[in-house]
């Protein structure tokens, strides 16, 4: 368990954490993308398996997260507030807000959006792998690299030291308690 007693909770996370957050997720997910087109040497069948992991990852962050988690997050009926994604400030703009006490739903069943926000991270780890067999290049290999490293920072760093260290939605976050980060709040 990670003791959080003197780390502040954000109604607003300063920028710098945003551009981070959503750095990270970005080219996460255009690394992996352009990595699966490249190991796959630019067939037609490695544009299609590309895009459509693009399309994937961008639609279930940018898109089902505001319509279907943040309506149930506190960071919604916060006033003034900014999440780390600030995807609240979407979410308030094309969803109705939902309740806190479904929040969390987001980690029930397997096509819940923690899975797919899981999904969307780990694809193009698992489709490179292959191809660096077939296919391998010093190129590739960097691509297959900085996509791990990007999920291990994810994991190691952003998760416990800038995100959800400091989230006023952790005590009904089930992402926060898989973490042991709810407590003692
Ligand atoms: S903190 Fe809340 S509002 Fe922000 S992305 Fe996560 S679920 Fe959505």
């Amino acid at each position: 368990m990670i003791a959080r007693k003197e780390v502040e909770l954000y109604s607003r996370y300063p920028l710098s954490s945003i551009v981070i957050y959503n750095g990270i997720t970005v080219l996460h997910y255009l690394l992996g993308g352009v990595g699966i087109i490249l190991g796959y040497n630019f067939s037609w069948s490695a544009y299609l398996l590309g895009s459509a992991y693009l399309i994937f990852a961008f639609i279930q962050m940018y898109l089902i997260m505001p319509l279907t988690v943040c309506p149930n997050c506190v960071y919604y009926r916060l006033q003034n507030s900014l999440c780390i994604s600030g995807l609240n400030v979407i979410s308030k703009k094309i969803a109705r807000a939902g309740e806190i006490k479904d929040f969390p739903k987001r980690g029930e069943g397997l096509f819940c959006h923690n899975n797919l926000y899981m999904a969307a991270k780990i694809i193009p780890i698992i489709v490179m792998i292959p191809a660096l067999i077939l296919n391998f290049s010093i190129l590739l290999l960097t691509f297959f690299l900085s996509v791990v490293g990007l999920m291990l920072f994810r994991v190691f760093v952003v998760f416990p030291k800038i995100a959800c260290i400091h989230c006023r939605a952790m005590n009904v976050c089930p992402n926060a308690k898989a973490m042991g980060i709810n407590k003692g709040s």
